[in-house]
């Protein structure tokens, strides 16, 4: 196989995969991918199933019992309550929609769930980039050797100051001997 594609570069990929809207050469790289990599397909599977519950609610929202005008409030206010965003009164108020009607409660696991996804993502490439800009950094410094730059001009006062006593002493001896 001579297309392997990266963990990364499927993670990023894994949405348009699921929409099914990637190239037919690609979606088959993110298949043989998925098929050797357990970490990736875990990845996959649970953002799929999200993405399916979320679908179900839509579909659902006209007849189940649960969809009421609380849960629409609790669903306008999820994303605040998962930042800390709400005040207390109504981050109890989310709580309890929460423990009262099972979906709301789905709702929540999965924004938890999606959020880490997420984070786990971040951090992961948050590392990357840290680790390419020590490289860089390490690089720069490679280039610029500061050692060399700090000993040279000592070096340079050295030579001068020994070709003046040498002067000095050469125009003495001069003086005294011819
Ligand atoms: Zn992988």
């Amino acid at each position: 196989m001579n297309n392997r594609l990266t963990c990364e570069q499927v993670s990023a990929l894994l949405n348009f995969y699921i929409e099914d809207s990637l190239s037919s050469k690609l979606k088959e790289y993110v298949r043989q991918h998925l098929e050797n990599c357990p970490e990736c397909m875990e990845k996959f599977i649970s953002m799929q199933n999200m993405i399916n519950k979320f679908m179900e609610i839509e579909n659902e929202e006209i007849e189940n019992p649960y969809i009421t005008k609380q849960y629409k409030d609790f669903k306008s206010n999820l994303s605040a309550y998962v930042d800390n965003e709400l005040d207390n009164q109504d981050s109890i108020k989310i709580k309890k929609i929460a423990i009262s009607n099972p979906l709301a409660r789905q709702d929540l696991e999965n924004i938890y769930t999606f959020k880490r996804l997420l984070h786990s993502s971040f951090q992961k490439t948050k590392n990357e980039m840290k680790n390419d800009y020590s490289k860089f950094t390490l690089n720069m410094l490679k280039h610029e050797n500061p050692a060399e730059k700090r000993v040279d001009p000592f070096y340079k006062l050295t030579a001068a100051f020994f070709i003046m006593v040498s002067c000095i002493v050469a125009g003495v001896i001069k003086l005294l001997y011819f």
